[in-house]
């Protein structure tokens, strides 16, 4: 543990420690999730839906119509995908998402919520003034820009297909997911070319 470890760490390690002396708990099952949360589960997934939406027609009119059972074909592990509907962003329309109530979030195609997802501010703002949250985030959008704000909930998550950045035209698959971030999923951020 650092000098600079947060109470919150500390309080979990300890927690993690008890469960594990008193047998309810074994240290591999920790092990286990961090792991699939790390390496199997996260904007990866989501950034392969992207990519390919970019670089196949069919495959876009899918993912924008049907999305749930697109991601099933995908079997992702993590879950919190049983209804997904996926908002694509244009010249005109841009789209990000909240949990007003909570946090509920895509956790099979965008891993876990970052902690500003879960702060009461944005879950507020981000739907009384997007345009400035946005802006505040380090996304300035267009006065002629529609911003649409979805509102997560138990039973529909949502994902957003961001702009293709322009120049993009000779990258490949996988070279345009490496570029498709978390943040430009969630809808606060664009994709830029690097
Ligand atoms: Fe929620």
């Amino acid at each position: 543990m650092t000098d600079h470890a947060s109470p919150q760490s500390i309080r979990t390690e300890a927690i993690e420690s008890l469960l594990i002396e008193k047998d309810l708990l074994t240290a591999d099952a920790v092990d286990a999730v961090i792991t699939t949360y790390t390496e199997r589960v996260g904007p990866m997934n989501g950034a392969k839906l992207v990519a390919r939406a970019w670089t196949d027609p069919d495959f876009k009119a899918r993912l924008l119509t049907d999305a749930t059972s697109v991601v099933e074909e995908y079997q992702f592990e993590g879950g919190q995908v049983e209804k997904l509907i996926v908002r694509e962003c244009t010249a005109f329309d841009h789209h990000v998402v909240v949990c007003t109530l909570c946090s509920c979030y895509p956790w099979a195609v965008l891993g876990l919520p970052p902690a500003w997802y879960k702060d009461p501010a944005y879950r507020s703002r981000i739907v009384s003034e997007p345009r400035q949250v946005l802006a505040e985030m380090g996304l300035n959008l267009s006065e002629s820009t529609r911003i649409n704000v979805w509102d997560s909930s138990a039973e529909i998550r949502y994902l957003v297909l961001p702009k293709r950045p322009k120049g993009s035209e000779a990258l490949s698959e996988s070279e345009l997911a490496e570029m498709v971030t978390r943040d430009a999923m969630i809808g606060v951020a664009q994709v830029d070319l690097p």
